[in-house]
């Protein structure tokens, strides 16, 4: 009987690794339009109280920085997760793919 055993995939060392370095390792190229918005603005400032869109985001895309209670949005961080078109009790988040060719890549080591 062999005993071969197969050769293991490299799998990056990410152990204890910041946020900040691992998004070091994704990079993005700008689209000139923004694949996020708002469906109802007033739902964000004059309804919604948590935020949800703001705490959910890994790459702090939303923040909630303006006196209007309106998130502003820096789509050209979006990890393209998908994680604030679901976290927002209000179905108010309007999210598509970023335009062909325009987007995050990621680099598995
Ligand atoms: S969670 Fe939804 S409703 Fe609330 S601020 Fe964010 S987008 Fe607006
Ligand atoms: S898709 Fe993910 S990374 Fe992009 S804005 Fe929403 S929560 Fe943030």
């Amino acid at each position: 009987m062999s005993t071969k055993t197969k050769p293991m995939p490299h799998v990056p060392d990410v152990e204890n690794a910041s946020m900040e370095d691992r998004l070091y390792t994704v990079t993005y190229r700008e689209a000139e339009e923004s694949h996020l918005g708002i469906e109802d603005t007033d739902v964000c400032s004059t309804t919604c109280t948590t935020y949800e869109c703001t705490s959910v985001c890994p790459a702090s895309v939303w923040k909630n920085d303006r006196e209007d209670g309106v998130p502003s949005i820096a789509f050209e961080n979006c990890l393209e997760c998908g994680s604030c078109r679901f976290a927002c009790p209000y179905d108010n988040v309007e999210w598509e793919y970023p335009e062909t060719g325009a987007g995050v890549s990621f680099r598995y080591g």
